[in-house]
């Protein structure tokens, strides 16, 4: 599919979560049974052969789309949580939102030193969320191969910052 085939199952809420933001919501490309088969099919395209150990996902989004990854590439599964979700013994990030900072979880023996770890969520905007997931996933040792997002929105600069740590993105539609 073209970015403009994927872009136009998307759907765009204006005002939400707060006045001012257009929000791009992806549970309409989730619900269209040939977009979400291809957006995980070219989401999973350049790694093919790769030896990713682990997919990485973001709740919650990430986690639907970060799971058909990481099957489709016979990878183990990590869930990057917010705080206080996760059972066993955790290591914390925090990260910065548009407005103060929150923070990411992960099990502390959820990679091992040396493992190629996928990221995927399903869009970067200002990078702050995924930015602190490679943090933590380098923390753990992982070595971060790439970052996977259904949709980039440019203009807040999330893919520029994460290129710039070394972390090459891929996405299949940009908003910008
Ligand atoms: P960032 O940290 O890059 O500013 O924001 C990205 C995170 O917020 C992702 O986890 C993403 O799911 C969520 N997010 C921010 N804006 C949007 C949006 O317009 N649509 C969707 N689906 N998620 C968003």
């Amino acid at each position: 599919m073209t970015p403009n085939e994927f872009a136009a199952t998307i759907r765009s809420i204006p005002d939400y979560p707060k006045p001012g933001i257009l929000f791009r919501d992806i549970t309409t490309l989730l619900g269209d049974p040939r977009a979400f088969r291809r957006a995980v099919d070219e989401l999973v395209q350049p790694f093919a052969g790769a030896k990713i150990a682990k997919v990485a996902g973001i709740e919650a989004r990430g986690f639907i789309l970060g799971g058909a990854v990481a099957h489709q590439l016979s990878a183990g599964f990590v869930p990057i949580r917010k705080k206080g979700k996760l059972p066993h013994q955790t290591v914390r990030m925090a990260y910065a939102l548009e407005y103060g900072q929150d923070e990411i979880e992960m099990h502390v023996d959820a990679v091992t030193r040396g493992e190629q770890v996928l990221l995927v969520d399903d869009l970067v905007a200002t990078g702050g969320t995924a930015v602190g997931a490679v943090q933590l996933l380098r923390e753990c040792g992982a070595q971060v191969v790439a970052a996977c997002f259904v949709v980039d929105l440019p203009d807040l600069g999330g893919v520029a910052k994460l290129e710039a740590l070394g972390v090459p993105v891929r996405s299949l539609v940009s908003f910008p």
